[in-house]
């Protein structure tokens, strides 16, 4: 009796003459998010995954570990642990038994009995017992063997499947969720601009979602912002890599355009002119390391520098494609992301973010662009987006929980 888990993608089958590719890149992301977990065997048939383990290797506590690890790798939707045994009724049975007792167990204790069916599928017609046979057989072997349970083929709580392959039988009952989406790097690289808030992380991730492979930039003011608030932000790595494989982490000092900023213009534009300087930095940055498009934490109407005109004054420095993958979300939605993802707690940490600084008492919620260049005609941008691209340090953040 082998364990496998079975795993289920989704959307990578619409893609076409694409499909091995996608296909590929999904088995890379599994084998390296599962490879300190003794390295399980990864296998591709019937248009699904079958990750294995050796008997003995496959405890139920590194079971539930690789599917952990499985859970955060984009492209899958699905994971069921299964046993796979040889073509002969009596081990069907045994496996089911096992399959349909663990099910229980992770049910825990009840008053009555559990509603479950059998879903017999012969795909190899060379074993004697048809579908439906499997279905009846089954059905009666865990009747009699597994106290608590009565049959309802119409509200089944558990549903034993019983697939009987070319080289095995495979059985299992629980369906757990994967995260969907892309597998990591399908869709091209970007470049995430990641401040320590709630947003940008959640930003990224979401692009990790659909495929991007990102890399992150942090403006980070020294001494104004402390060195916490970069720990700060490498953890917020460290748990986006959890999900991609690795982030690596542009820092920017930007303490002295800050400086040239606050001396050149008006207050009210300050945090428009400081945004303006991010992007054109994040858009050299993105250049040199080969990366398509900026992401961002924006929302709408969030604050002063999320209107619309205020955007638009923004993004005009840059012609690569800026993508705010949270446009469509509220607040309370980017929370409870943010939870889930592992973000949230390390973004509540109270340590200042740059954007704090310099903030004027009454920033323009509309700046217009003639006003917002003319005050940057008193700075020289060119030499000051330059020396911050030098001076910035590239970081690799391990994947795991925050240090
Ligand atoms: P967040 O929660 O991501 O900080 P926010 O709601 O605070 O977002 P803003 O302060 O307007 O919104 O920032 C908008 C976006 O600009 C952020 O989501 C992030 O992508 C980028 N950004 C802001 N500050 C920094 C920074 N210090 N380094 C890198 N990117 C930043
Ligand atoms: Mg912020």
């Amino acid at each position: 009796m082998d364990r496998v888990v079975l795993v289920r993608y989704g959307e990578l089958g619409l893609k076409g003459k694409n499909r091995p590719f996608f296909e590929q890149k999904l088995m890379d992301h599994m084998r390296r998010a599962t490879a300190e977990l003794g390295r399980p065997w990864i296998r591709k048939t019937y248009g699904r995954f079958f990750v294995t383990f050796r008997e003995g290797q496959a405890d139920p506590g590194r079971l539930d570990q690789v599917i952990g690890r499985l859970q955060r790798v984009f492209g899958i939707v699905g994971l069921s642990p299964a046993v796979r045994v040889p073509l002969d009724l009596d081990a069907i049975y045994r496996a089911a038994e096992r399959v349909v007792t663990e099910h229980l167990a992770v049910l825990g204790r009840r008053d009555g009995e559990v509603p479950f069916k059998v879903r017999g599928h012969r795909a190899n017609k060379q074993f004697p017992h048809t579908s439906m046979d499997l279905n009846r057989l089954v059905g009666a072997y865990l009747l009699r063997q597994v106290p608590g349970l009565k049959v309802d083929v119409h509200r089944p709580e558990i549903e034993v499947a019983v697939e009987v392959r070319e080289d095995a039988a495979y059985c299992y009952s629980r369906d757990l969720p994967g995260p969907g989406g892309l597998p990591v790097g399908s869709s091209g690289r970007a470049l995430l601009l990641l401040s320590g808030g709630i947003d940008s992380p959640v930003a990224g991730w979401m692009g990790l979602k659909r495929g991007l492979d990102l890399d992150a930039v942090h403006f980070h003011s020294f001494p104004f912002t402390s060195e916490r608030s970069l720990e700060k932000v490498e953890d917020l790595c460290r748990v986006l890599a959890t999900w991609s494989g690795g982030v690596t982490l542009h820092v920017v000092h930007f303490t002295e355009v800050q400086r040239a900023i606050q001396q050149a213009g008006p207050p009210e534009l300050g945090i428009t002119l400081m945004r303006r300087m991010m992007v054109r930095i994040a858009e050299r940055i993105a250049r040199r390391e080969k990366l398509l498009a900026l992401v961002t934490g924006e929302s709408l109407g969030q604050v002063a520098s999320q209107t619309l005109e205020s955007i638009g004054v923004i993004e005009a420095v840059t012609a690569l494609p800026v993508l705010r993958p949270l446009i469509g979300l509220d607040k309370a939605e980017i929370v409870r992301l943010a939870e889930r993802i592992g973000t949230l707690d390390i973004s509540n940490r109270p340590y200042e973010d740059c954007c704090a600084l310099f903030v004027p008492r009454h920033p323009s919620t509309r700046p217009r662009s003639q006003a917002v260049e003319a005050a940057e005609a008193a700075l020289d941008v060119e030499a000051l987006v330059q020396g911050a691209v030098e001076r910035t340090e590239t970081l690799r953040p391990e994947p795991g929980p925050p240090a």
